[in-house]
């Protein structure tokens, strides 16, 4: 019989290809979401969607009674700086929206859950590079809080009742169907700008590092983390990965690349601008991925170079993500 498993946020950007991948893996999928960010178009042939908040009784209900083995929990609000002006609003979604599918799913007799954490948001801007699991945990935002309070719930749901866990730190993910809007990663603004002609802004100096993985390596680790031998916790790290490339990619390097890679498209490549540093980014950012490699076998298979242009290709190929963002917006 194939797997069943429930994935939340599985209409957006990491989780349509965590659904993908585990449609090709013969799992039955049903991906709950409520479209707030996501796309009815991104959700892959072959999975079920139902359409809903993560926090309602109707979400723990469907939990409870759908008869899943596994849980993947991505549906979230991803907006740091949002999760700083509203903080409360953030740990609804980012908090209460996983404590109540956790009761759903001590209930319904879920085998294991995966949530999608951040390596960039939990630990501190003093951390080793590149960072273990074991490096210090310090948010600079509320939305960095709510992933490391999240991952104390899983801890201790996995200490009180038969429920395996693992959280996947991610780094910076990037790739096809990021948005460029709102929060979108830097990769994702600089690619549609450059697309568009329209010139890159960088803040600051440009020297500040970002740790770049592929989407696609994101979502295979997804498999193997729906795989692996589990293990029980001894502290919130113990059932961590942290899923990044260890390298640290500069947003001037990045620049440069973006605009190469957009070279072949018409209008011609953005210029690079510059503009005053933003308060609360950090300065440098690189994971580990040591643990995930001995552990789950994983490791980043698409080198920046490859992702770029995949990533640029798919832009000029897709219409709808091509509206134009204000360079306030952009994010890193
Ligand atoms: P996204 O906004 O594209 O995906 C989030 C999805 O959740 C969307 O489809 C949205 O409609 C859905 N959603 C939001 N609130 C919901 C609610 N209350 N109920 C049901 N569905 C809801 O963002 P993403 O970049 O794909 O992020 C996916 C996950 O990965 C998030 O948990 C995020 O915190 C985590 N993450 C992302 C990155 C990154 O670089 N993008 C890095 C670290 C961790």
């Amino acid at each position: 019989m194939k797997p069943s498993i429930l994935l939340t946020g599985g209409a957006g950007f990491i989780g349509s290809h965590v659904a993908a991948a585990y449609v090709a893996a013969g799992y039955a999928v049903t991906i709950l979401d409520d479209l707030s960010t996501g796309r009815r178009d991104q959700v892959p042939p072959g999975a079920r969607l139902v359409v809903g908040d993560v926090r309602t009784a109707e979400a723990r209900a469907l939990v409870a009674e759908g008869g899943f083995t596994l849980l993947n929990h991505h549906a979230a609000q991803i907006d740091v700086r949002m999760s700083v002006a509203d903080p409360l609003s953030d740990a609804s979604m980012n908090v209460l929206g996983l404590l109540n599918l956790l009761q759903g799913a001590r209930v319904g007799g879920v085998r294991r859950v995966i949530l999608a954490s951040s390596g960039g948001a939990i630990y501190g801007d003093g951390a080793r590079l590149p960072t273990r699991e074991s490096g210090t945990k310090l948010p600079a935002s509320p939305y960095g809080v709510a992933k490391l309070a999240s991952e104390y719930y899983l801890a201790t749901f996995a200490q009180l009742y038969e429920i395996e866990t693992v959280a996947l730190r991610y780094s910076n993910v990037y790739g096809p169907r990021q948005r460029s809007d709102g929060e979108g990663g830097v990769v994702a603004v600089f690619s549609r700008r450059a697309h568009l002609g329209e010139p890159l802004t960088i803040y600051g100096d440009g020297e500040q590092t970002r740790d770049l993985v592929y989407v696609e390596d994101v979502a295979t680790a997804n498999l193997a983390a729906s795989r692996c031998v589990a293990v029980r916790p001894s502290s919130i790290d113990s059932c961590a990965y942290n899923i990044g490339t260890g390298v640290e990619t500069s947003v001037n390097q990045l620049a440069s690349l973006i605009q190469q890679s957009a070279r072949r498209a018409s209008p011609p490549p953005g210029t690079i601008t510059h503009a005053a540093a933003r308060a609360g980014e950090i300065r440098r950012s690189a994971l580990s991925s040591e643990k995930a490699q001995r552990d789950l076998g994983w490791w980043p298979r698409h080198s920046l170079r490859d992702g770029v242009r995949a990533t640029v290709e798919w832009l000029a190929a897709a219409p709808h993500h091509q509206r134009r963002v204000t360079a306030s917006r952009v994010s890193a």
